[in-house]
């Protein structure tokens, strides 16, 4: 298992929850959704999330292609087309024919469709595919994306981006040479939960923001394919922080609205043989220029965690499970006093966070609405993820005071 599978409850622990909501969570939301609120000063203007529109009468659906058909792709986006709204699985790419061929038969995608990834570039004459989503191990991105580009289709590609800046830099400039979208798969942006608490702080509710803390675990199997490749550092590019540690770095920068200044991390010394190319446990502190600090942990041999402890001045905030597939969870405590503000039944409408990053695309282009998920999004983790690598190795702060992370680079 990885990327945290799902978290589902007993259903005792929903009773639990249905009561608190009922009694305590109710009250405060009713509170929270009338307010008119402006945010404060020290936090800059990012996109928020908006609804999605149905699509107009008449526009075909936006055809995605599949590229890589493992775990993630099988298990959690094929499934999720099946309550887009814009988006339709329109083909597929991959080095098994037989797998690709049931797959294609079980979604009622056509033979003519079914690439492979030596003929994947003539998906360029196949007007029914509008974009290609790559779903590779991660050093494989940038490759993919950049004949994608070429091919002249839009890239969904997931996280991380790709193992280095440089091929990070590399699918951005083929992006804008194509004159094509590229988004990156950081389905928490579309989180209802996620959201809630995000609107919730950039509403002031909680305060300043003073600190975060993050914690994003997961025990990794190599007796699964999944595995294997995870701890190859020439295809992953770096272990527990580059799968599940880049949540924590992207939620911190998301939550507190900022660019750290300088980071310092410590990473532990691991004996077993297959931690040898790439870290199990790795620490980070973030700095920032405000005076808050971000601390994250991931590893791949604790049980899966995936945390954010929000600390303000008014109150503080929890999200746990943050980065679960479903039933992720927000509350905010003051003193004795817990708010939970994400019981999906009662609080926010059900939303597949899946189908809702397929959407989103289509609807960035459709609509010119600014896209939740850049690939300068994406290239700005990856930089700092490298820095904690640095810090790391040196034990020595890295500066990361490199401007706003937004610029064209
Ligand atoms: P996986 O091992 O299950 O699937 C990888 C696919 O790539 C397989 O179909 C495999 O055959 C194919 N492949 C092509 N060339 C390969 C090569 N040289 N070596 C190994 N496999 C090769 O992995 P996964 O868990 O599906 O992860 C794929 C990508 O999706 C990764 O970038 C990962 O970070 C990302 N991911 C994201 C989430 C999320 O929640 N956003 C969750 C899981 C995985």
């Amino acid at each position: 298992m990885s990327d945290n599978d799902t978290h589902q409850q007993p259903a005792s622990q929903i009773r639990r929850r249905f009561l608190q909501a009922a009694g305590v969570a109710g009250l405060v939301l009713g509170k929270s959704a009338s307010a008119q609120t402006t945010p404060p000063d020290h936090l800059a203007p990012r996109p928020s999330p908006q609804p999605i529109r149905p699509l107009p009468e008449g526009r075909r659906p936006f055809g995605y292609a599949i590229v890589g058909l493992g775990k993630y792709a099988i298990n959690q986006i094929l499934p999720a087309f099946g309550e887009c709204q814009h988006a339709r699985l329109a083909g597929l790419v991959s080095g098994d024919p037989q797998k690709a061929r049931k797959v294609a038969s079980a979604y009622g995608v056509p033979e003519k469709n079914i690439y492979s990834y030596d003929n994947f570039d003539d998906i360029r004459n196949n007007p029914e595919i509008d974009a290609v989503y790559i779903i590779l191990p991660n050093a494989l991105h940038a490759d993919f994306a950049v004949r994608a580009f070429r091919a002249g289709k839009h890239v969904m590609c997931e996280k991380p981006m790709a193992t280095s800046v440089g091929d990070c830099q590399r699918m951005i400039d083929a992006a804008r040479r194509a004159s094509k979208q590229l988004m990156i798969g950081y389905r928490c942006h579309f989180d209802p939960i996620t959201q809630r608490a995000i609107q919730t702080i950039r509403a002031g509710k909680l305060g300043k923001l003073r600190a975060v803390t993050t914690e994003n675990t997961d025990v990794l199997s190599i007796d699964d394919p999944s595995g294997q490749w995870r701890v190859k550092r020439s295809l992953s590019g770096g272990g527990s922080l580059m799968d599940l540690g880049i949540y924590g770095v992207n939620g911190a920068r998301y939550l507190l609205n900022e660019e750290p200044i300088e980071v310092s991390a410590i990473r532990a010394e691991s004996t077993n043989p297959v931690f040898h190319e790439v870290e199990d446990i790795i620490s980070w502190t973030f700095r920032y220029r405000s005076g808050a600090l971000a601390h994250g942990n991931s590893s791949f041999t604790a049980a899966a965690t995936s945390r954010f402890g929000i600390q303000a001045e008014k109150l503080s905030g929890m999200l746990n499970p943050a980065t679960g597939y479903y039933n992720n969870r927000f509350e905010t405590v003051a003193g004795e006093e817990t708010h939970i503000l994400s019981d999906p039944m009662f609080q926010i409408p059900a939303l597949n966070q899946f189908s809702a990053q397929l959407d989103h695309l289509p609807d960035v282009l459709g609509s010119g609405k600014p896209s939740l998920a850049t690939g300068e999004e994406g290239m700005q983790d990856i930089r700092l993820i490298q820095a904690i690598y640095q810090s790391a190795a040196t034990r020595r702060p890295v500066s990361t005071d490199w401007g706003d992370w937004r610029r064209k680079a």
